[in-house]
């Protein structure tokens, strides 16, 4: 009964399950539930509208990340709704994708409560992805890795269609969620730790705990269709696969450099553009591929940032933090 292209499976019988890992990753993604409006913006409103306090390199690369991240939610739902759910046909896997699509509804949500405190203007936040020429790049690139999947008379029948669906699954869980979110992560996080934005930081960091569960389903799912369609993987792909993500590479470190030309914070491009290297290894050793770079991470914290908010969450008994379970990697 394989996860894609079933005849056999039918999508109404979740019990007995086939692949425990979606399943496990359901409840993950349950036991992180939170919604934008736990954070407050208290601090962040009083900053942003403060002449002083956020420099104007620091308004520039918090505005790149809301113009990158306000849309990019969408289309990454889209993906799921549009593209995904119809051809995956087991069960479990389709509760999955029902609760990501749930928790790009709160990312989502998450920026509309971003401009809506800050009281930014929603027509120059929402057109940057087509303004921004860094940002409509790395946009415009996993669509073009998408587009086939789009068609409606598109089916996942033989191997060269299987490997189509597997260039969209790498596009959207690989190169979106796994290397075009990290530069803003860690921009924001960086910002947090100056005590600045520290609703945003705090809202950001919601969210890579939401898509380092997107990412590991990803790599599930992308590992099982290998599995069950083995003429699929050939060296050829697997090339293909390492260019496409090398170019994913070259587009955030692009983008690094544009949200943040000039040094601050004691942070500069250069490391952020380390952290994407870092963090394209990590993801091709989850494809079983080797590493590509090499490059140590710069940012340790990236990885404990989140364990020292739970406490102090807890310290001051505030309702922020729904974890009741389960051990998550950070990266
Ligand atoms: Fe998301
Ligand atoms: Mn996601």
């Amino acid at each position: 009964m394989p996860v894609i292209n079933s005849t056999k499976t039918d999508p109404n019988k979740i019990l007995p399950l086939h692949y425990p890992w979606a399943r496990r990753h359901y409840k993950a993604g349950v036991a992180n539930n939170w919604v934008p409006e736990e954070v407050s913006m208290q601090k962040d409103v009083e900053q942003w509208k403060s002449d002083h306090v956020i420099t104007a390199d620091e308004r520039r690369m918090v505005l790149w990340n809301l113009g990158f991240f306000s849309t990019a939610e969408s289309l990454t739902a889209n993906n799921i709704v549009l593209a995904v759910y119809h051809h995956i046909t087991a069960p479990e896997a389709r509760q999955y994708l029902l609760r990501q699509a749930y928790e790009e509804a709160v990312h989502t949500d998450t920026f509309i409560y971003c401009c809506d405190t800050l009281g930014l203007d929603p027509d120059e936040i929402y057109t940057m992805y087509e303004t921004i020429p860094s940002i409509k790049d790395k946009d415009a690139f996993v669509v073009s890795l998408t587009q086939s999947v789009f068609s409606p008379t598109f089916s996942t029948e033989g191997d060269d269609n299987v490997r189509k669906f597997l260039r969209d699954l790498v596009g959207f869980y690989v190169i979106m969620e796994g290397i075009f979110f990290y530069a803003g992560f860690a921009m924001m996080l960086a910002m947090r730790r100056q005590n600045k934005m520290v609703g945003i930081g705090e809202q950001f960091e919601f969210i890579m705990r939401d898509e380092s569960i997107h990412l590991a389903f990803g790599c599930d799912l992308i590992q099982t269709i290998r599995a069950e369609n083995p003429g699929v993987w050939t060296a050829a792909f697997e090339a293909e696969i390492l260019s496409l993500i090398e170019r994913a590479v070259d587009l955030e470190q692009r983008y690094a450099w544009d949200a943040c030309p000039r040094g601050l914070l004691g942070i500069n491009a250069e490391q952020f553009c380390q952290y994407v290297e870092h963090i394209a290894d990590r993801r091709l050793e989850r494809l079983d591929m080797p590493k590509r770079y090499g490059t140590p991470n710069p940012f340790p914290w990236m990885a404990q940032s989140v364990d020292l908010q739970k406490e102090k969450n807890f310290f001051e008994t505030r309702v922020t933090e729904y974890q009741t379970g389960g051990a998550l990697v950070w990266d």
